[in-house]
């Protein structure tokens, strides 16, 4: 018999930071259930989370972190996600094949947007567990692609041919379909779609799809995939580290303190979102305007362009009233008492976090699955309002402080954001369907 020591998985995120933070909050679970976890990073992303760990001095506990060449010369922008989706499997297969003969891995958990890596269930015997970074019913769409093609409603290319509400659980409008509104170009959409079409095949490959949902909030969706395993939502390790590329600055949790309960607005839009000057000009005067406290995460890629005087005499102006940091402890603010919403991108991650910390959403989704996200919160769970933009497009500062007064003035909206925090709770305590889940996972990674 193994002994517990031996029982060894791999983690294999996609290069990207609302990737490799769910992941390592998963390998973090597995950790304390005794597995010992190889967690495969890109070198560049290694490089930055061991940096930003340094700072924080703490050390993964059963995680070891290891790391493959992204395939990128050191001059290119190692950030570029279409660069990399092109690159990454012809640079990363070998190592990891010899990774795994040399470590004698049973078990990878790939990240579904790493799926050409499924091939090596077939080249070396290996077993493989899909993470899925999106919602369920993003992955059900996925599945659905080709019959939302022969319905006519989109074409092989990815254009829209019928502008109408797909009708999936939550509804999106066809031209919010991920694959379509990540795609700037034909050319691009063109590879998306083709690109789906490739990767669910090989789908069939993985013995199940861990999901970052949980039963209750996405029992329409879930039912439409045979395999899926939702384990969520994921909890932020209480101490140790979470794959942050960026040191979380801790001293917004000081400044929460010092506010009245309910009042402060969380204002961030993850990892990728760009921001124009003119829109950011917006939001900085729409949030000053504002009736109420915020704390605002302005990453060092937030905007291009803005003047750092003007931007160092704004901080100066909103002293006592708003903080700006450049990244947080995102799931400790989340559960501070000081928080009264988020205004946030909707990304996956962010929407699963504010459902466990009970928090009512200002949505602002930019692209990819954001859309759908947005849909779930203001349509079906109606824990938030959307900001809605002006004719040129900008979400204008009037937007900005009257949805955000009406946001706090709506207690429906605050107490359902509270029930749905109650049910995701139970999901992830003993006995509710996402610990039990976890446990079928645990008992399956064990068959070593
Ligand atoms: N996040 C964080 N601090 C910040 C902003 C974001 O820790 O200041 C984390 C957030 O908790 C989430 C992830 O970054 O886990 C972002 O993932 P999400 O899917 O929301 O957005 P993406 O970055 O993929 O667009």
């Amino acid at each position: 018999m193994a002994a517990a020591t031996q029982l060894h998985v791999m983690v294999l995120p996609f290069p990207a930071q609302g990737h490799v933070i769910p992941l390592m909050e998963l390998s973090h679970r597995l950790a304390d259930q005794g597995f010992k976890i190889d967690f495969v990073n890109t070198e560049f992303n290694h490089d930055r989370v061991l940096k930003a760990l340094a700072e924080k001095g703490a050390i993964p506990g059963g995680i070891r972190m290891l790391s493959i060449p992204d395939g990128l010369d050191p001059a290119d922008d190692h950030t570029d996600i279409g660069k990399l989706v092109q690159v990454l499997p012809a640079a990363m297969l070998s190592p990891l094949e010899k990774m795994i003969r040399s470590e004698k891995i049973k078990w990878v958990i790939v990240d579904v947007s790493m799926s050409w890596a499924l091939e090596l269930a077939t080249t070396m015997g290996v077993r493989i567990a899909l993470f899925s970074t999106y919602s369920a019913a993003i992955f059900a769409l996925r599945m659905n692609l080709p019959k939302l093609i022969e319905d006519g409603i989109l074409d092989e290319t990815g254009n829209v041919k019928k502008h109408e509400m797909v009708q999936l659980m939550p509804p999106i409008d066809a031209a919010e379909i991920p694959w379509v509104s990540l795609g700037s170009t034909q050319e691009r959409r063109r590879y998306n779609i083709q690109n789906v079409f490739k990767t669910n095949r090989l789908m069939a490959l993985a013995e199940m799809i861990i999901c970052n949902t949980f039963r209750e909030i996405e029992s329409e969706a879930l039912e439409l995939l045979s395999n899926a395993l939702p384990v969520g939502p994921l909890l932020a390790p209480a101490s140790g580290p979470t794959g942050h590329f960026l040191p979380e600055d801790m001293t917004c949790l000081t400044w929460l303190d010092t506010q009245a309960p309910g009042s402060v607005i969380y204002v961030a839009f993850g990892s990728s979102t760009i921001f124009d000057v003119a829109q950011f000009h917006e939001l900085a005067n729409g949030l000053a305007v504002s009736d109420q406290p915020f704390l605002w995460v302005v990453r060092p890629n937030f905007t291009n362009g803005i003047q750092e005087d003007w931007f160092n005499e704004y901080k100066d102006r909103i002293k006592g009233k708003g903080l700006v940091i450049s990244w947080a402890p995102q799931q400790r603010v989340l559960s501070h008492p000081s928080i009264a919403c988020f205004m946030s991108h909707c990304g996956w991650n962010s929407t699963m976090e504010g459902v466990l910390h009970g928090v009512p959403f200002l949505c602002w989704p930019y692209f990819s699955d954001q859309f759908c996200n947005q849909s779930y919160i203001c349509n079906v769970w109606k824990t938030g309002i959307k900001l809605c933009r002006d004719k040129q497009g900008v979400v204008t500062q009037e937007e900005i402080k009257n949805k955000a007064a009406q946001l706090l003035e709506d207690k429906e909206i605050k107490e359902r954001a509270v029930t749905l925090k109650t049910t995701a709770r139970a999901s992830i305590q003993e006995g509710g369907s996402s610990h039990q889940n976890f446990l079928e996972l645990v008992n399956l990674l064990r068959e070593q």
